[in-house]
């Protein structure tokens, strides 16, 4: 058992932003991206709603690419691959609440398997989806771009039981519609409250927006990008291209040095003779 030096493990960031419709999610969210990259060229933003990032055009030539339903996760990873293999910098996914609760998305997937199964059973059915689920969220946290989800919000409710033993419904604000859990995968997750467009953070690994209420813009963005490079630098030592964690850890631990995958392939043809 060898300890290591702890450090960020997340060269790429990946960020949450919730709020309601019309709260200037997606504007928030290129505002951000632009601090980011500080290139409307290099943003790409994945529009589930009805071309709604189009009215946006006049900030930046940022590209879009339209998802319709049936918005099923594997529709999500082709687009996030494409958007890595495009080289772009930052991806806007507008919105990731679709792949959850729109038409043909993880909700609507449980659905048809519990309806098919001869049980019935609503929670077995989840067996054959979590591992869907699973398969997005890993393709957004572990890619290598820069990745901002917008999340619809909803009115949360709990059932309280007064001193009579009666039960009532209660609301406690807002929360992210996806499944439960994803804010904490993220470098910073923001909520956008329902008046005055104002942002708290709900879950912040940087600790730079901490007991803060603002409006994420491009300053924002900046200051991301800022921490971002102030941390553990991916690289492979001989070309310089940026690596995944992932592929940092794996080839220190077979060479000696990070590489990136043609130099993995050279060294590992070197060695084994060809
Ligand atoms: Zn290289």
């Amino acid at each position: 058992m060898e300890f290591r030096k702890a450090e960020r493990k997340q060269a790429k960031l990946k960020l949450g932003i919730a709020g309601v419709p019309g709260s200037g999610k997606t504007y928030s969210a290129l505002l951000m991206a632009y601090g980011i990259c500080g290139d409307w060229s290099k943003i790409a933003v994945i529009d589930t709603e009805n071309k709604s990032a189009d009215l946006y055009s006049h900030m930046g030539e940022f590209m879009t690419a339209d998802i319709s339903a049936p918005f099923t996760p594997a529709k999500y990873i082709e687009c996030i691959n494409s958007a890595v293999e495009a080289g772009f910098k930052v991806l806007i996914i507008d919105s990731l609440s679709h792949a959850w609760s729109g038409e043909g998305g993880l909700l609507d997937m449980q659905d048809k398997a519990a309806r098919a199964s001869k049980s019935g059973n609503s929670y077995t059915a989840w067996r054959n989806i979590t591992p869907e689920h699973n398969k997005l969220v890993n393709a957004i946290l572990q890619s290598d771009i820069d990745i901002i989800c917008t999340l619809r919000s909803k009115q949360a409710y709990i059932m309280t039981t007064d001193g009579n033993g009666k039960q009532n419904v209660k609301k406690v604000g807002l929360e992210p519609i996806f499944r439960e859990g994803f804010e904490y995968e993220c470098t910073v997750f923001f909520d956008i409250a329902q008046d005055g467009h104002l942002a708290t953070v709900t879950k912040d690994r940087t600790e730079l927006f901490d007991g803060k209420t603002f409006i994420p813009n491009e300053e924002t963005g900046k200051q991301l990008a800022a921490w971002r490079n102030s941390g553990q630098e991916y690289k492979c030592q001989v070309c310089g291209k940026a690596i995944t964690p992932d592929l940092y850890q794996k080839s220190i631990k077979k060479y000696g040095v990070p590489l990136c995958s043609a130099e993995c392939k050279a060294k590992y043809d070197e060695q084994s003779g060809k």
